[in-house]
């Protein structure tokens, strides 16, 4: 993992029912361009970070948190109240990717990395230079 920062950061739903801190260092922001960040997003890419699992730390609204998974568990996970993306443990449990959106601080990291490029809308102009990647991120199958 790309470790950026050390300090804590705070996040939030649109409706703020459910509340979470990053209490560890995380990577800076990563932009997935696929077809089903388009879906969950409901834009042309989806921004996230992520952090150690033990590093987050929800503050309030478990019980709004719900969970969306495909066949093949790839998924969503919510807010119930307001539909907001909400943190989402990755399938090996380690690392939480974090809607980079849900920030009420600044995290001071900047978009390094695009993924899945090869399968972005027709509408999706990628600034910045940030590195593409075709597919996955390498750094994440380690
Ligand atoms: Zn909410
Ligand atoms: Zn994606």
């Amino acid at each position: 993992m790309v470790s950026q920062s050390k300090e804590i950061i705070r996040g939030s739903c649109l409706c703020g029912g459910v509340r979470f801190e990053i209490t560890g260092r995380y990577s800076p922001i990563g932009l997935c361009h696929c077809s089903k960040c388009r879906k969950v997003s409901g834009t042309a890419s989806n921004a996230a970070l992520y952090t150690a699992a033990s590093s987050l730390r929800w503050q309030a609204g478990n019980d709004l948190v719900q969970d969306f998974s495909l066949a093949d568990g790839w998924g969503s996970t919510f807010c119930h109240t307001c539909g907001s993306p909400l943190p989402r443990l990755h399938s090996n449990g380690k690392i939480y990717f974090v809607p980079a959106g849900l920030l009420d601080d600044d995290p001071r990291v900047k978009v390094e990395r695009h993924i899945y490029v090869g399968s972005k809308t027709s509408w999706d102009e990628i600034a910045g230079d940030g590195l593409q990647f075709e597919k996955d991120d390498p750094e994440l199958r380690k």
